[in-house]
């Protein structure tokens, strides 16, 4: 037996208000003063200055205001690269993301591409990069995905949405100030968070569950019972323990996998377009059959914070489009040997697969 050997986020601050001190963190990694730190923020922030006037800016720095209505894609990330490669004197001190996943993901994806040769697309997979990445730093703005901690960066390709997996995508510093994830809106705030629950039953429920992935599992779906069951939280705490209880649930997969409802989701996203909280609970709204307790449990939350889910988004598609679906999903084989074991694909055929996404 070999075992992985992972790297983790070396450097993490913790707290509400941490944010100010980010003057502190970066200017001991400024390279130069040709060598600028770029911001990628979530343009849900451009007018907002009440974080963006917090941004140390000093030399050459920038911000490079983004739009999450869409989930990263490598072509996107590619052309950020060449921008930021034709705009700066020098190769740059750092890179910082700011916002949700899409953000985080993006950050992680540029740091690596200003490294290595070609497109983003020829990453996409395990261990393909070769170079260390440039310093770069997540700072989340909304809770539940784990992408501040984990080993990749989720990207859509031409032909695949996979994620850049590599010893050089995890963050070189995390800040996580709970004051940032304010003013999300109450449907977005569950669908991220519960991308965070689903993490926990998925690695939880799995063949590969081990010590190190249960420890963080239970504890973040212990963190997610608070969160969205109990009434005796403050706003703040709430905000603190869902920050943990990403952060948790994202370890618990760095050493398992995911399961049914991310393989299914990953369909949607590539076909449909839609985006990984929500799809991800369109889908596990449907999976009772594979996580009985797990999907009563979701249920109960939805109904407490009266969330409609989208409803038969598969009605009208040709089968064509079913079988573009089934194949992104069934291509993803750790995910599905995770949940159904070695013998999976006896288990779910395509047309167990097309019967599911007929639900939905
Ligand atoms: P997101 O980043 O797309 O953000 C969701 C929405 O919330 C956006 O409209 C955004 O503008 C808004 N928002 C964010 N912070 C806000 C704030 N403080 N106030 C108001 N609005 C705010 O959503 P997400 O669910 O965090 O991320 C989804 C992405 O993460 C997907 O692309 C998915 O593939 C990726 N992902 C990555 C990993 C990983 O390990 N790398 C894991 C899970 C998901
Ligand atoms: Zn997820």
């Amino acid at each position: 037996m070999s075992y992985k050997n992972f790297p983790m986020v070396p450097r993490v601050i913790f707290g509400r208000g941490s944010f100010n001190q980010l003057n502190d963190i970066l200017e001991p990694k400024r390279l130069n003063s040709k060598a600028p730190f770029i911001y990628l923020v979530d343009d849900v922030f451009k007018s907002n200055t009440w974080l963006t006037s917090r941004i140390p800016l000093a030399y050459d720095d920038r911000i490079i205001f983004i739009s999450a209505a869409e989930e990263p894609k490598t072509s996107q990330v590619d052309e950020l690269v060449e921008d930021i490669i034709l705009t700066t004197k020098e190769r740059p001190s750092g890179i910082i993301g700011i916002g949700g996943g899409t953000l985080l993901d993006l950050a992680k994806a540029v740091s690596i591409m200003l490294t290595n040769e070609g497109e983003a697309k020829d990453y996409q997979g395990w261990d393909l990069v070769k170079n260390e990445a440039i310093y770069h730093v997540g700072i989340p703005t909304i809770s539940g995905t784990g992408a501040e901690v984990s080993r990749t960066t989720v990207l859509t390709g031409p032909e695949k949405k996979l994620g850049i997996n590599s010893d050089f995508t995890p963050f070189d510093q995390v800040v996580l100030d709970s004051e940032l994830t304010q003013g999300i809106t109450k449907e977005q705030w569950f669908y991220t968070g519960m991308d965070c629950y689903i993490h926990c039953i998925e690695s939880l429920e799995g063949s590969y569950l081990n010590a190190f992935s249960q420890s963080y599992g239970e504890k973040a779906y212990d963190l997610c019972k608070e969160i969205f069951l109990d009434n005796n939280l403050t706003e703040e705490e709430s905000q603190e323990k869902l920050m943990m209880a990403s952060w948790h649930g994202g370890m618990s997969i760095a050493y398992s996998q995911v399961g049914v409802a991310h393989a299914m989701s990953y369909g949607l996203a590539y076909l449909l377009g839609t985006k990984h909280g929500i799809g991800n609970c369109i889908v596990f709204d449907h999976l009772e059959e594979f996580y009985p307790e797990g999907v009563k449990l979701f249920k109960e939350m939805k109904a407490k914070h009266n969330i409609e889910l989208p409803q038969g988004i598969c009605a009208n598609l040709t089968d064509e489009e079913f079988d573009v679906m089934i194949n992104v999903s069934l291509g993803m084989a750790p995910l599905w040997e995770n949940a159904l074991g070695k013998n999976w694909k006896n288990i779910m055929t395509p047309e167990k697969l097309k019967s599911l996404y007929q639900k939905m």
